[in-house]
């Protein structure tokens, strides 16, 4: 099944439990604009290249779409339109005035000059100029994408748009001298703690002394190790693509990631980490999901639990920091046999709730202090946890569902609210 049939997929259970209207439920399932675009590079050796990019809105009834922008040499419209539609159902669930997109360059990073990767950007920004803005759709960092290249799409977006005052708007994610907001670097692993934090208060239970692994060890993984081991828990294990370590007594993560930037892969620092008398061992991808530990983050790529290996894990609580880590037939397993899943949709939804706070400071020509936005975030991040937590107790399900009826629950009333009999005049159709 491909990325997008599962969106589809949960969308459709979640329409069906809460008997959603064919209307919105047709709306849902299709995106509102789909736009593909083709470019081309001067290489360094003096080569030109086409390169191939993706944007996808899928839908604004709440407000101006949002999502991120990956550079991957697979990305393909289907990835990039399951991603947009997510965006769509996470900004609902968190009650901000968004809706969703996703954008995607099928090209890897990793074989340019810094040069050749702001020519991507640039062209890129070019191509899908007409439709993103402020007020439209705004952009923003995902895989292998970051500050700079958001502050390249700024600036290419203010060439295109000169008389555009709020062009710094355009995009979230740039760096702090450039308009970035403070806390935005750990904010998906910071609003996936907060949620974890108050699913455990609800079952009587704290962090404290909690064994945790974490799958990804990039931005999202390695801040929730951190904030995690601040807060008490001990993490056991962690992996990146080319493998991990498993350290039995626990270790510093803060430690070992610096191991990480200096060698390359965590995986080259079992040394560095361990040493602390328990059992210590270098680790696979498979063998940190079937880990015997108290909480599994999965904070790398999607469909990393699938049918083939979901009956190894022993987890009883599984956050999904990445988008899309568990199958929909693996979630109903883990389900059945009594796992908590934290759903993406409201686990990792703190980033693109800082990323709305960015847009608001630059809208408003404002500066927010890092504690400003970290309370912003935890009362964000609390009231979605209990607003999905109601949701469930009143369809007796589960987190991800009841998420996804949240979400279109408020897209319903949007969608309600434009259609509530206001009469429009055909000659403008514009709000
Ligand atoms: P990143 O590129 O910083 O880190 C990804 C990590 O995953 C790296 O450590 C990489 O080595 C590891 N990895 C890659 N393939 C792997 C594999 N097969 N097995 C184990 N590890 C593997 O990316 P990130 O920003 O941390 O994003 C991670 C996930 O979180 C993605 O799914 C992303 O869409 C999602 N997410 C991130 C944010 C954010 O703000 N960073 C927000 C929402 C969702």
């Amino acid at each position: 099944m491909s990325l997008y049939e599962n969106t589809q997929k949960l969308i459709n259970r979640a329409a069906d439990t809460m008997e959603l209207s064919e209307e919105v439920r047709k709306v849902v399932n299709e995106p509102e604009r789909v736009l593909s675009v083709n470019f081309h590079i001067h290489r360094d050796d003096g080569k030109i290249q086409m390169v191939k990019g993706f944007r996808v809105q899928h839908n604004t009834l709440r407000g101006p779409a949002k999502g991120g922008v990956r550079f991957h040499p697979r990305v393909d419209m289907g990835e990039v339109k399951a991603l947009a539609g997510w965006m769509t159902i996470k900004c609902a669930v968190v009650d901000i005035p968004y809706g969703g997109s996703k954008g995607g360059v099928e090209i890897d990073p990793r074989d340019l000059s810094e040069g050749e990767l702001e020519q991507v950007t640039r062209q890129f920004t070019q191509a899908i100029a007409p439709i993103i803005g402020p007020r439209r759709d705004v952009p923003a960092p995902d895989v292998y994408t970051n500050a700079k290249i958001m502050n390249w799409i700024a600036d290419e977006y203010h060439c295109v748009h000169p008389n555009e005052d709020d062009y710094l708007a355009v995009v979230t994610g740039k760096s702090l001298d450039n308009g970035g907001s403070l806390g935005r670097d750990s904010a998906t692993a910071a609003g996936g703690v907060i949620v974890l934090e108050s699913y455990l208060k609800k079952t009587g239970e704290e962090l404290k002394g909690k064994t945790v692994a974490i799958q990804g060890f990039g931005n999202a993984g390695h801040h929730a190790a951190r904030i995690l081991a601040e807060k008490g828990a001990k993490i056991v294990a962690v992996t990146d693509s080319k493998g991990g370590i498993y350290v039995e007594n626990g270790f510093d993560p803060m430690k070992a990631h610096s191991c990480k930037l200096e060698k390359g892969g965590i995986g080259e620092c079992l040394t560095e980490a361990g040493s602390n008398g328990g059992e210590e061992k270098k680790i696979s991808n498979e063998d940190i999901l079937a880990l015997e530990c108290d909480i599994l983050v999965l904070a790398a790529l999607e469909n990393q639990i699938t049918e083939a290996n979901v009956n190894a894990v022993k987890a009883k609580v599984v956050v999904e920091l990445a988008n899309g880590p568990i199958t929909p037939e693996a979630h109903e397993t883990l389900e059945n046999k009594g796992t908590t899943v934290i759903p993406d949709i409201l686990a990792n939804a703190g980033g693109v709730t800082v990323s709305y706070y960015e847009w608001e400071q630059n809208l408003r020509h404002e500066k927010w202090t890092e504690e400003a936005v970290a309370e912003k975030l935890e009362k964000s991040q609390r009231q979605a946890f209990e607003d999905v937590d109601k949701v469930k107790d009143e369809f007796k399900t589960d987190y991800r569902n009841a998420s996804y009826i949240l979400a279109l629950r408020r897209i319903e009333s949007a969608f309600e609210e434009k259609h509530s009999g206001k009469a429009h005049g055909f000659s403008c159709m514009t709000e």
